[in-house]
């Protein structure tokens, strides 16, 4: 709970009754939003962390058509379910989903549990996905509260704690759950949410538009532009990588699954490697080449394009080359496969990047 009094000096009942009617009036038509469907809300939900709204709509109406029901994506190979997200990263969502649904599946006959602590013991399902999946989809009062919705409480209530400590989470859970409108938390919840996106947004909140700004103690003191407080993550660590795309005389390209765990794990990719300071990029990946794949290769002195790609608490710098094979040699997860093949597979971003790349160059 926040230590000032903010949440006493607050008419909880006018401040529902403002965000709801606004949220009533204003809500953006997103397709989720017309589902009752505990599943395809969660779905939403898994996909919206970390991405933004108007790059989910696309994927989520791709997903549930490819995978309209939990048996549909319980049963699916995992090869096509990291393909239908191919491009929306953090893939251990989807791959914790599945295992999910899975369970639903088996254990609960297919019917998304409506109990907090069973919903909660599945895979990925957190306190917030928790909390928006049962309030949206069964009506309950559970809080759900992610960065967003924090900012937005943080500035209301004017707490003080740095949102960047996990722990901080329980103080908005706690006052969340003091605001909530018990006759509808799914409007509540959302609005709050709805607010937060497109309102209350972090650098420039719209306070003049706002609905619940005759409630709001950041902006009666004018300290809205300074909460919440978020203490800055430590810089991310940079790779050099060396990625090379691999020709046989048939035209067909060397891809190779990466491992089965890890970062971006069992997605595809060009041979690639991280490259040591001072090496030559050329020599060091034909030798890299032939000792992991026992293939000789000759590799183009010049560098085809560079990809950064930057992950939460990784970045990669990948210089990417073209090489050629006189020999096949497929061992282990590598494969080669034709053009037209190459993008049956699902590959992370980068090295999507790295594939527009070279089919550009064909054109
Ligand atoms: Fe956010 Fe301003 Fe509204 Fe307060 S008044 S909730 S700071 S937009």
């Amino acid at each position: 709970m926040p230590e000032n009094n903010a949440l006493e000096k607050i008419n909880i009942t006018k401040f529902q009754q403002d965000l709801v009617a606004w949220y009533q009036a204003e809500k953006r038509d997103l397709p989720w939003r017309r589902e009752q469907d505990p599943y395809k809300i969660w779905v939403s939900e898994i996909m919206l962390q970390q991405t933004r709204v108007e790059t989910v709509i696309p994927y989520f109406r791709r997903f549930i058509e490819q995978f309209p029901t939990i048996d549909s994506l319980a049963e699916a190979d995992e090869e096509a379910v990291l393909k239908a997200w191919e491009g929306l990263g953090y893939y251990s969502r989807v791959r914790n989903l599945q295992s999910a649904v899975k369970e639903v599946a088996e254990n609960y006959g297919g019917t998304v549990p409506a109990d907090k602590t069973q919903f909660l013991s599945l895979k990925g399902v957190g306190p917030y996905t928790g909390g928006a999946v049962l309030s949206i989809a069964y009506g309950l009062p559970e809080p759900a509260v992610d960065g967003n919705v924090m900012r937005v409480i943080s500035r209301i209530l004017t707490v003080w704690d740095d949102i960047a400590k996990p722990s901080t989470r329980k103080i908005f859970e706690k006052a969340v759950g003091k605001l909530m409108y018990k006759k509808d938390p799914s409007s509540f919840n959302q609005a709050l949410m709805e607010l937060g996106a497109t309102i209350c947004t972090p650098t420039s909140p719209a306070c003049l538009l706002c609905p619940v700004q005759n409630h709001c103690q950041a902006f009666e003191e004018g300290v809205q532009q300074e909460l919440p407080i978020k203490t800055k993550k430590k810089s991310t660590k940079k790779l050099r990588m060396g990625a090379v795309v691999l020709q046989a005389s048939d035209k067909t390209v060397l891809i190779e699954k990466r491992p089965e765990a890890g970062l971006l794990a069992n997605l595809w990719q060009f041979p690639n490697v991280e490259l040591p300071d001072g090496t030559n990029p050329r020599t060091f990946l034909e030798t890299f080449i032939e000792n992991e794949y026992g293939i000789k290769a000759a590799i183009n002195p010049e560098k085809l394009i560079e990809i950064t790609h930057v992950f939460s608490h990784l970045t990669w710098e990948i210089d990417v080359y073209f090489g050629t094979v006189k020999e096949k040699n497929e061992k282990d997860r590598a494969r080669f496969v034709s053009a037209a093949d190459v993008e049956t597979y699902a590959f992370p971003v980068s090295h999507q990047k790295i594939w527009k790349h070279v089919k550009g160059m064909e054109q």
